[in-house]
């Protein structure tokens, strides 16, 4: 019996494949599909390519790629699933359900998370470590964020001037010079 789709629940998934050698079940009408990370693993395994340093999953195309915004049941347990986000740089969230070990990925939402996918990192995304560095770097861009509307236009100039103080062996002693300038009037 075919799984009903999480998202129009009407609607049966089919068998599909995300990419050659990858078995999933898609929803005619919406275009999501079910990936269980078990299929996931079998895939990297049998097309294994050297695990990769973390790749940057920034795709400026994300606007292409639908996220359910719900609370999605999983199609197997019918329990909640859970929302990760994988990218700073894409608010898109996958679908995980821990219970089934497996994902719901909206339309468009497969190309988002193909390279990581293909570098072996998809089913890292539920980590801990994955989550908090991606909290991580969601704070750092929020801190630049402020930055830039603080600084204005000379927000580049200030980043460039802190990217080579930081890189300076005289850094602290640079910095000190530049601190002292304001109250010292130097
Ligand atoms: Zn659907
Ligand atoms: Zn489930």
């Amino acid at each position: 019996m075919n799984l009903p789709c999480p998202t129009c629940s009407a609607n049966e998934l089919r068998a599909t494949t995300l990419t050659e050698g990858l078995p999933a079940q898609s929803c005619p009408e919406c275009r999501g599909a079910v990936l269980p990370l078990i299929a996931y693993r079998d895939w990297r395994n049998a097309h294994a390519a050297p695990d990769e340093a973390i790749v940057d999953a920034g795709d400026a195309s994300s606007a292409a790629a639908d996220d359910s915004k719900a609370m999605l049941h999983c199609p197997q347990c019918k329990g909640f699933m859970t929302k990760f986000r994988f990218s700073a740089d894409t608010a898109n969230h996958i679908d995980h359900c821990d219970r089934c070990d497996l994902v719901w990925l909206d339309h468009g939402e497969w190309r988002l998370v193909e390279q990581l996918a293909r570098s072996g990192q998809l089913a890292k995304i539920f980590d801990a470590v994955w989550q908090k560095r991606l909290r991580e770097e969601q704070a750092k861009r929020r801190a630049e964020a402020r930055w830039r509307e603080q600084l204005g236009e000379d927000f580049a100039k200030a980043k460039e001037l802190r990217g080579w103080l930081t890189t300076h062996p005289k850094g602290k002693e640079l910095l000190a010079y530049l601190f002292l300038s304001q109250t010292e009037g130097a």
